[in-house]
C-alpha cells in the first residue's frame, strides 16, 4: 500500500507555515509602517530645517551683505563639516557672463536655476532641497546692472538617509533573529492541541472499524450513535454507516454461508427422509435456531383433492393460546388467501414439538410474522406452502430475509419431494397393480389374490369361483373399428362386469380381451348366474365406434371352483381357460359349467400331457417350426419367428397345448434350451 505523509506531518508543518508567515508579515508591515513614518518625519524635518536656513540666508543678504559673507555662512553651517547627515552648497551665477555655474555629475542645480523655484528630489540614499537665490531691492546697491528677481545663485541642502537606512535594515534583522523561535514554538503548541484533538476522534473511529469482524457487528455500527465533535467526521461516520449498511444488503456472513451449506445436506432426499420426513423438518428447525430464532415450521399441503394437511413444528412446547394465536394466522392469512386452497373444505391439523421438555415464550397476534414459500406442480399435482415462524423484529431484517429465503428453500425442497415423491411412489403402486386402461387389477395382482383365496378358502374350509372371460371375435371389432374404439370396448365392459360382481369380488384385467374375476364363497351355481348375468348384459349393450356406429360383443366364460376342479392357482386357472376353449369351440357366447366327468377328463388330460412333455423333452423331441417375418415395403423375408412343436406318433403338437404344462412341472427352461439348440442345428444344415 502506498503510505502517504502523516496528517500529524501536515497539521504541524501548516501551523508552522502560516503561523511563520503571519508572525514576519505583521512584523515587516509594522516595520514598514515604521518606515514610512519616520521618512516622512524626516521629510519634515529636513524641510523645515531647509526653509529656515534659505530664509537665514535671504535675512543675511538684505541685511548688510558683503561678498565673502554668505560663503562663509554657507561653509559654517554645512552639516557635514560636524558629521551631521546634510551637505550645504551654494552655486553662483557669473554676474559678467550670466551664466550658471556648477561641478560634478549632479544636475539638482542645474534644474533649480532652470525651473527658477525651490524644488525637491528625492532618490535612495539622499533627499535634496534647492532654492534659487533672486535678486531684490536691497540688492540694487550692489547689483545695479540687473533686474529685481534675477537669480543670483543656487542653495542646495542634501540629507543623507544612507545611515538611516542601513541601520533601519540591522534593526530589522536584529528582530527577525530574535523573533524566529516564536513561529516555532506556536506552531508547536498548536499543531499539538490539534492533533491530540484529531486522534482521539481518529482513534474512536478506527476502534468502530477495528471491531467489525462479521456482518452482526456491521449491525452494531448502526445501532451506535457516534458523536465525533468535527462536522467532517460526522460525516466521514455516516458515510461509514452508508457503506456498512450496503455491504450487510451485499455481504454473505461466513457463518450464515456455512450454515446455507449444512441446509444445503438436507437436499439430499434419501428413502429414510421420505419415510420419516416429520424427524427431517425438526432436524432442520433446530438447525435454523443455530443462527436464527425461528418458534416454528409449517407444511401446508393438499394430500386428497380437497383435504388440506397443516403440519406445524414447534421448536418449543407452545402455550394453548400460541397455537390458537397462529393457527388462526394460518388459516386467515394464507389459506384464504392463497389460490391454490381455493377449492379446499377441509382441513387437518397436527403438532410437533422439538423440545417438548421446554415452554415457548407466549406469543401475541404482534409477534407473529410468517415467511411462506410456495410450489404448484403439475405431475404429479401437489399444490402446497411451506412457512416458517419468526418474531416480528427478526423477520424485518434484510440479512435475515436471505436466510430465512435459503431455509424456505430447503425445507420445500424437502417437504415438496418428500410430498411429491410419495404421491408418485402411489402412483407407481397403483399402476404395478392396475391396468392403466380399465383400473383393474392386473394379472400380477390376480396371481396373488388368488394364492391368498386358495389358502383362505383351505383354511376356512370354503368354496370359490374362477371365472374367466373372453370377448369373442375382438378381433374382427379391431380390425373394424379400430383399437381406440377396441380400447373403449374394454374400458366399458370392464364396468359392465363390475356392475354384476359381488361387493368382495376381485375383478381383474386377465390380458388383451380377457378379464378374470375371483368370486369368493361361491359355488358352481352361483358362478353360473353371476357368469350367465355378465354375459347377457355385455349382449344388451350398446357399444359405440367414433363414428356413431352401434356394436354388439358376445363374451365367452369358463369356470372353475376350488376346490372341486383344483386346489392351486395354476390348475384351477387352467381349468377355467379350458373350460373358456370349450365354449368358444361350441360356438362362442355362452358360458361353460364343468360337469362331473369334465375333471376327470381334464385331471387325465393334464397327466397324459406332463408325460408326453416330460418325454420329449427327455428325448429332445422339440422341433422349431420357422415363421417367417416379412418387411411389407420390399417384400422380403428377413427375420423368422421360432415356434416350439412336440413331434408324436399322433402327429405334431402344437405350443398352445404343452406350454402351460411344461411352465407347471418345471421344465419350460430346459424345453426352450433345446428348440434352440434344434433350431441351429436346421439352419446349419439348410
Ligand atoms: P376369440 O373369439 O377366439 O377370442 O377371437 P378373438 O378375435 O377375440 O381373438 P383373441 O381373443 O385370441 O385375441 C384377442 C385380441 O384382442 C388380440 C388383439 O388384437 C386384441 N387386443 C389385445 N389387447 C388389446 C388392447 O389392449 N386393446 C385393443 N384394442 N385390442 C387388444
Ligand atoms: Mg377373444
Amino acid at each position: 500500500m502506498k503510505r502517504f505523509k502523516s496528517i500529524k506531518f501536515l497539521i504541524w508543518f501548516g501551523t508552522f507555515f502560516i503561523s511563520f508567515a503571519g508572525f514576519y508579515a505583521a512584523i515587516l508591515l509594522s516595520l514598514f509602517i515604521f518606515y514610512n513614518m519616520t521618512s516622512k518625519q524626516f521629510d519634515v524635518t529636513s524641510k523645515i530645517i531647509s526653509d529656515n536656513l534659505n530664509k537665514s540666508i535671504l535675512e543675511i543678504m538684505n541685511k548688510d551683505f558683503k561678498q565673502g559673507e554668505l560663503k562663509r555662512f554657507v561653509t559654517e553651517f554645512d552639516g557635514s563639516r560636524f558629521s551631521y547627515p546634510y551637505k550645504l552648497e551654494i552655486f553662483g551665477v557669473n554676474p559678467d557672463s550670466k551664466k550658471f555655474r556648477w561641478y560634478g555629475v549632479d544636475d539638482f542645480p542645474k534644474r533649480v536655476y532652470e525651473s527658477g523655484d525651490s524644488i525637491k528630489d528625492r532618490n535612495k540614499t539622499e533627499i535634496s532641497y534647492g532654492y534659487p537665490i533672486k535678486l531684490t531691492e536691497n540688492c540694487m546697491k550692489c547689483h545695479s546692472n540687473e533686474r529685481i528677481g534675477d537669480i543670483l545663485a543656487v542653495l542646495t541642502i542634501k540629507y543623507d538617509i544612507s545611515h538611516f537606512l542601513l541601520d533601519y535594515n540591522r534593526e530589522m534583522l536584529k528582530y527577525f533573529i530574535m523573533l524566529f523561535p516564536l513561529p516555532l514554538i506556536f506552531a508547536f503548541f498548536v499543531s499539538g492541541y490539534i492533533n491530540r484533538k484529531l486522534n482521539s476522534k481518529f482513534t474512536k473511529i478506527s476502534g468502530i472499524v477495528e471491531n467489525i469482524n462479521s456482518l452482526k457487528d456491521l449491525k452494531r455500527v448502526e445501532l451506535e450513535k457516534i458523536d465525533l465533535g468535527f462536522e467532517e467526521f460526522s460525516r466521514l461516520a455516516d458515510n461509514i454507516l452508508i457503506l456498512s449498511d450496503r455491504i450487510r444488503n451485499i455481504a454473505v456472513d461466513k457463518s450464515i454461508l456455512e450454515f446455507e451449506i449444512k441446509i444445503l445436506d438436507k437436499f439430499i432426499i434419501t428413502s429414510e427422509i421420505i419415510k420419516d420426513w416429520k424427524e427431517n423438518v425438526k432436524n432442520i428447525l433446530q438447525e435454523v435456531n443455530s443462527i436464527i430464532e425461528a418458534y416454528a415450521i409449517f407444511s401446508l399441503f393438499r394430500v386428497d383433492n380437497e383435504v388440506l394437511s397443516l403440519e406445524i413444528f414447534w421448536i418449543k412446547k407452545p402455550s394453548i393460546k400460541t397455537v390458537e394465536i397462529t393457527e388462526k394466522y394460518i388459516k386467515s392469512e394464507i389459506i384464504q388467501s392463497s389460490q391454490i386452497f381455493s377449492d379446499v373444505t377441509d382441513l387437518r391439523m397436527e403438532h410437533s414439538v422439538c423440545n417438548s421438555s421446554e415452554y415457548l415464550k407466549e406469543l401475541t397476534e404482534e409477534d407473529i410474522a410468517i415467511q411462506t414459500k410456495s410450489l404448484i406442480l403439475d405431475a404429479p399435482k401437489i399444490g402446497g406452502v411451506v412457512g416458517i415462524g419468526l418474531q416480528s423484529q427478526i423477520a424485518g431484517d434484510k440479512v435475515n430475509g436471505i436466510i430465512i429465503e435459503g431455509i424456505l428453500a430447503t425445507l420445500m425442497n424437502v417437504v415438496g419431494s418428500v410430498k411429491a415423491i410419495s404421491k408418485y411412489t402411489k402412483q407407481l403402486e397403483y399402476y404395478t397393480t392396475r391396468d392403466p386402461l380399465t383400473n383393474l387389477f392386473n394379472q400380477r395382482v390376480f396371481w396373488e389374490m388368488l394364492s391368498y383365496e386358495v389358502g383362505r378358502a383351505g383354511r376356512k374350509d370354503q368354496k370359490f369361483a374362477i371365472i374367466l372371460i373372453d370377448i369373442d371375435n375382438f378381433k374382427n371389432i379391431n380390425d373394424t373399428y379400430g383399437h381406440i374404439t377396441g380400447d373403449y370396448i374394454i374400458a366399458e365392459l370392464s364396468g359392465i362386469i363390475r356392475q354384476n360382481l359381488r361387493k368382495g369380488d376381485i375383478l381383474a384385467r386377465y390380458s388383451g380381451d380377457q378379464f378374470v374375476a375371483i368370486l369368493p364363497e361361491a359355488g358352481e351355481e352361483q358362478a353360473y348366474s353371476i357368469s350367465e348375468r355378465i354375459r347377457e348384459s355385455a349382449m344388451m349393450y350398446s357399444f359405440y365406434s367414433n363414428d356413431g356406429k352401434s356394436i354388439k360383443i358376445t363374451l365367452s366364460i369358463g369356470i372353475s371352483i376350488y376346490p372341486v376342479h383344483g386346489d392351486n392357482s395354476k390348475d384351477l386357472f387352467i381349468f377355467a381357460d379350458n373350460l373358456l376353449k370349450r365354449a368358444k369351440d361350441e360356438g362362442k357366447n355362452r358360458v361353460v359349467i364343468p360337469k362331473d366327468h369334465d375333471v376327470f377328463e381334464f385331471f387325465k388330460a393334464i397327466s397324459d400331457k406332463t408325460i408326453l412333455v416330460t418325454k420329449a423333452v427327455n428325448e429332445k423331441r422339440i422341433i422349431p417350426y420357422f415363421q417367417p417375418i416379412m418387411n411389407n415395403s420390399n417384400k422380403e423375408i428377413e427375420f423368422c419367428e421360432v415356434l416350439s412343436r412336440i413331434d408324436t406318433q399322433d402327429g405334431i403338437i402344437n405350443a398352445h397345448d404343452f406350454i402351460e404344462i411344461a411352465e407347471k412341472i418345471g421344465v419350460i427352461s430346459k424345453l426352450d434350451l433345446i428348440l434352440l439348440e434344434n433350431a441351429i442345428i436346421e439352419v446349419l444344415k439348410s
